[in-house]
C-alpha cells in the first residue's frame, strides 16, 4: 500500500527569522513518521517585506519536499490559507502558524486522531501568554456575539492550527466568498470533529501582524458573512415600536372620543402627534427589515456557498 501524504500549510508574513526553526522543527517530527507517511510542507508567503521569500526558496531547493507559493502583495492570512489549502495534495492537510505559536510536536497527535477517524482535528488554546487585554476583551464579545446570532458556531480558542481530511479541504475549494474567515468556514462545513487542547507561547520573534483594526475588520466581515440578525434588527425593531405604540394610539383614540376617560383627555396635541409619529417610524423601519430580507436573499445568492456538501457516495461523478 502506497504511503499517505501529509500537506503542510503555513502562511508566512515576515517571518524570516522563524522560518528556520518551524521548518526544523517540522523535518524532525516528519522525519520520525516516515516509514508510513509522506510529507509536503507548502510555505505560502503571504507578500513579505524582509527575507522571508529568499529564505523559503533556499529551503525549496535544498528539499524537495518544500513548496512554496509567493504572493505579489499582502492579501492576508486567510487568503494564503486558501492558497495553501488549493495546492496542497495530501491525503490530510495541517495548517500551522510559523511563528512557532502551534507547537509542531503535536502534529503527530492531529495525526492519530485523523487516523481514528476524524475529518477535521482543531487546536483548541489553552491559554495564550501574547495577547493584551484589549485583544483578550475583543476575542471574548466576538465569539458571545456569534454564539448569539451567528448561524456558524465557532469554537472560542480554537485556533487555524487544524488538520484536515482530503475530503474537507475538497469541500473548502468550493466557497468563493472574497471575505473569509477560515476557521469559521471550516465549521460551517460540518464533518467530525475531534480537539485537540495545546499551551500557546508567545510568538517567538518578530510582531504579531494583526494590529487591533484588522482585527476588528475581520470580526465585522465574519459577523456579517454567517449572521443576517445585524440587518433584520430594524425590522424587529420597527414591528416592536407598531405594536406598541399602535395599542396606545388606539387606546387614546377610544379613550378620548368614545369613553371619555379623564387619563386620555389630558393628553395635550403634541403628545398625541408624537406617539402618531414615533407610529409612523414604526412602519418605516418594517419597511426596512422587509427590504433586508430580500438583501439577505442577495447574500445568500451572492456567497455562493455550496448548496450541500457530501462526505461519501457511490457515485463516480460526485465528491
Ligand atoms: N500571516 C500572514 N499574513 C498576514 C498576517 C499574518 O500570512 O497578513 C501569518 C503569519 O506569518 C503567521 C500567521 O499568519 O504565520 C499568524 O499571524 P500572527 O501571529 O500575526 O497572528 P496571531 O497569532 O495574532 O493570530
Ligand atoms: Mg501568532
Amino acid at each position: 500500500m502506497s504511503k499517505k501524504l501529509i500537506s503542510i500549510v503555513i502562511p508566512v508574513f515576515n517571518e524570516e527569522e522563524n522560518i528556520p526553526l518551524i521548518y526544523a522543527g517540522l523535518l524532525k517530527t516528519l522525519n520520525g513518521l516516515l516509514d508510513n507517511y509522506d510529507y509536503e510542507i507548502i510555505f505560502v508567503d503571504d507578500g513579505s517585506q524582509d527575507n522571508s521569500a529568499v529564505v523559503l526558496e533556499n529551503f525549496a531547493n535544498q528539499n524537495s519536499h518544500v513548496k512554496f507559493i509567493q504572493f505579489s502583495r499582502n492579501f492576508g492570512k486567510e487568503l494564503a490559507l486558501s492558497a495553501g489549502l488549493d495546492a496542497a495534495g495530501g491525503d490530510a492537510v495541517i495548517m500551522i502558524d510559523a511563528d512557532l505559536q502551534h507547537p509542531v510536536e503535536l502534529v503527530p497527535n492531529f495525526m492519530e486522531k485523523w487516523q481514528n477517524g476524524a475529518e477535521v482535528v482543531i487546536g483548541v488554546r489553552n491559554r495564550n501568554i501574547g495577547g493584551g487585554i484589549v485583544k483578550k476583551i475583543g476575542s471574548l464579545l466576538f465569539y458571545k456575539i456569534m454564539d448569539t446570532i451567528g448561524d456558524t458556531k465557532i469554537t472560542p480558542n480554537a485556533t487555524d492550527y487544524r488538520l484536515l481530511d482530503r475530503k474537507v479541504v475538497l469541500a473548502f475549494r468550493r466557497f468563493t466568498e472574497h471575505g473569509r474567515m477560515t476557521r469559521g468556514l471550516i465549521d460551517w462545513l460540518g464533518f467530525k470533529r475531534e480537539y485537540i487542547n495545546f499551551d500557546s507561547n508567545g510568538r517567538k520573534n518578530g510582531l504579531a501582524c494583526y494590529d487591533k483594526m484588522k482585527l476588528v475588520k475581520l470580526a465585522l466581515c465574519t459577523i456579517v458573512n454567517h449572521s443576517l440578525f445585524p440587518l433584520k434588527l430594524a425590522g424587529y425593531l420597527g414591528v416592536a415600536i407598531i405594536v406598541l405604540f399602535g395599542l396606545a394610539g388606539f387606546l387614546l383614540f377610544v379613550g378620548r372620543y368614545i369613553v371619555h376617560n379623564s387619563f386620555a383627555m389630558s393628553f395635550s396635541g403634541p403628545a398625541q402627534l408624537a406617539i402618531l409619529l414615533v407610529f409612523l417610524v414604526g412602519i418605516i423601519l418594517s419597511c426596512l427589515g422587509l427590504v433586508a430580507l430580500y438583501i439577505a436573499n442577495i447574500q445568500d445568492e451572492v456567497l455562493k456557498r455550496p448548496t450541500y456538501v457530501i462526505r461519501k457516495s457511490n457515485f463516480n461523478q460526485m465528491i
